[in-house]
């Protein structure tokens, strides 16, 4: 039997076990992947107690995936510079490896299954935190015309722009933000406590893709003020989730599922 995790608070929601459970079906691996609800300060202790398990690597969401960091013995990937970790490696060797997989999988969902290029297009990412972090580089890399960030503390959308020195991207006050998107990202936490997030109406527009990180049985609350706004075209984070999951599968067994086997057995 091989083990896995996810580390997160709050952590019911998540449907992480599902899609690992699905993946390792493909490949005839035994395999259990437990949610574990972490305390505020708890994650380290968390880890600690995983590694004494014997569990083959786990996955950090929220709010841990700055905390993460601290925990590894070598960053690699996406993750290094912002050492925003979504993916821990337990080797055999005791060393302890951070990945974050979080931009692979936005960019693989928007490009190959949503046909969104991100190329030329203005784009607004809502959120400064491990998420939205995770995501800016590969967004850059994919040539944004323009990439601003706000979030509801302003100072971390300061931060995080400065983490990556860019002409394209930049921080928004709410006043500042007076142009309508192309493609508008929520990587804010605000779906959680089932808010969306406090936005001036102006930045969408009928033909405004809406992308909301966060994943729901019925439409999130993002998605579900953008719709009323009239923008027609709209997707949750599920499919980012499917895909940020088989990059980590990939890393923990050098095996690539096939996601849409997955999507189409969740979906349906
Ligand atoms: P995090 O590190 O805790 O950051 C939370 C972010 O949300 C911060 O920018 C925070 O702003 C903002 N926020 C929280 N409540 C808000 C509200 N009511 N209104 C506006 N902004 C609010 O969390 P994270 O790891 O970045 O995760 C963010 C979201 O992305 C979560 O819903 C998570 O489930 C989702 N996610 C999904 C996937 C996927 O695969 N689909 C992957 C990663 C994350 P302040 O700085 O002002 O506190």
């Amino acid at each position: 039997m091989i083990n896995l995790a996810v580390l997160g608070n709050p952590i019911a929601h998540s449907r992480s076990p599902e899609i690992h459970g699905l993946f390792a079906q493909q490949f005839g691996m035994a395999l259990d992947y437990q949610k574990v609800l972490v305390s505020e300060h708890g994650l380290a202790e968390a880890v600690a107690e995983l590694v004494r398990q014997g569990v083959r690597g786990c996955n950090i969401t929220v709010p841990f995936k700055s905390q993460a960091r601290a925990l590894c013995d070598e960053v690699k990937g996406d993750a290094i510079g912002l050492g925003v970790i979504n993916t821990l490696d337990f080797t055999p060797n005791g060393t302890v490896y951070g990945y974050n997989t979080d931009a692979q999988g936005l960019i693989t969902d928007l490009k190959d299954h949503l046909e969104q290029s991100i190329q030329d297009r203005r784009v607004l990412l809502i959120g400064a935190g491990g998420a939205a972090q995770g995501v800016v580089p590969a967004l850059l890399r994919e040539g944004p015309e323009t990439l601003h960030v706000w979030n509801r503390t302003p100072q971390r959308a300061e931060q995080l722009v400065q983490l990556v020195p860019s002409s394209e991207l930049e921080a928004k006050t709410l006043e500042q933000l007076d142009e309508q998107y192309d493609l508008i990202i929520n990587a804010s936490a605000a779906g959680l406590q089932g808010s969306a997030p406090d936005l001036p109406r102006r930045v969408i527009g009928p033909n405004s893709f809406c992308y909301d990180l966060s994943y729901s049985d019925s439409e999130t609350p993002f998605l579900r003020w953008a719709s009323g706004l009239g923008a027609m075209h709209r997707a949750d984070g599920f499919g980012m989730l499917i895909e940020q999951a088989a990059a980590a599968f990939h890393i923990w067994f050098g095996l690539l599922p096939d996601t849409q086997v997955v999507r189409t057995e969740i979906l349906s």
